[in-house]
């Protein structure tokens, strides 16, 4: 048997954001400063909301209980985390702790968290990625209107983001048709959509990714990005030369049209400081995206990768 999840409703397209209705007295959730939030619900058009913007990046289970402290009493119809990841979090874990339902609206693409069980937070200082079923949005809110105004650089490295995980999870052993077929017409999309500079069908093309992997996991190419992350790269840049290598030691069907988004994003070549050998040893302990790899994997295969991305040997 196969089971898979994803939000009750999906408004997505043009418009969504201003055609959807959301509920009185709703608590907004957000990272944003007010210059851009006002703008952001004077479109929504919500009447009568409660707003709380005092979530930091990279939150905690600190910012959860901060909400739901300061908002319980005031009993909120609903939470609605409109920002990027971290507003998404922080609402994924509140609400069903305040017994709420939840609309989640990304503003930046390629995580495809609107669609996904998943939900990151820190726990003692540490980032901790969980997942269950209670994280589930009952309405996401997809809309291009956002794309105006966020910075290129976000927007290249949410997409290559949005095409390893559409890639990896069509590999992933934990995948079935169905997520295979998300993954798939995901990438198609997107990779349509970002040779021709259709910049508008990437969010459709993220949360598209988002059903298809967040249904079965991502693979070998997330597995090598973690020790490019703990450097200070950003995610969706260490996924260009990180998916990569590992499509190709994968012989994945998305390996050279991979490499063509990369170029076509203009992504430059990665650099590692540790040591190899121990990175490849963080790298083994990272179970849960190795063990779905379509191919086993060794500590010299990890070896080889890294190697492979020092060296630019895509
Ligand atoms: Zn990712």
């Amino acid at each position: 048997m196969h089971t898979v999840r994803m939000p009750k409703i999906i408004n997505f397209g043009k418009d969504a954001l201003s055609s959807t209705e959301y509920p009185r007295n709703a608590l907004i959730v957000t990272t944003v400063p007010p210059e851009l939030s006002d703008k952001w619900i004077a479109k929504m058009g919500i009447k009568d909301y409660m707003l709380y913007d005092k979530v930091t990046p990279e939150p905690s289970i600190d910012d959860v209980n901060a909400v739901i402290s300061e908002f319980r009493d005031r009993d909120p119809s609903i939470l609605i985390g409109l920002g990027g990841g971290s507003s998404m979090d922080v609402v994924k874990y509140a609400a069903p702790e305040m017994g709420k339902e939840k609309i989640l609206i990304p503003t930046t693409f390629g995580t495809g968290a609107e669609m996904t069980t998943y939900c990151v937070l820190k726990f003692d200082g540490k980032k901790k990625l969980l997942r269950e079923d209670r994280f589930l949005a009952d309405m996401a809110v997809v809309d291009s209107y956002f794309m105006d105004g966020t910075p290129e650089q976000v927007i290249k490295n949410s997409i290559c983001d949005a095409c390893a995980q559409a890639t990896e999870g069509y590999d992933s052993k934990l995948g079935n048709n169905f997520t295979r077929s998300m993954c798939k017409e995901a990438f198609e999309k997107l990779y349509t959509a970002i040779m021709n500079d259709n910049t508008e069908d990437y969010p459709y093309g993220s949360m598209i990714s988002g059903i298809g992997f967040g249904n079965c996991s991502t693979t070998l190419g997330h597995a090598l990005s973690y020790v490019f992350s703990n450097e200070g790269v950003p995610h969706g840049y260490s996924l260009s030369s990180c998916t990569t290598v590992a499509h190709k030691h994968n012989n994945s069907i998305f390996y050279d049209r991979f490499k063509e988004i990369v170029a076509k994003l203009g992504f430059e070549k990665l650099d590692l400081k540790a040591d190899l050998s121990e990175a490849a040893d963080v790298v083994m302990t990272d179970r849960g995206h190795l063990d779905p790899n379509p191919i086993p994997i060794s500590k010299e295969d990890i070896i080889k990768c890294l190697e492979d991305i020092k060296t630019g040997n895509l």
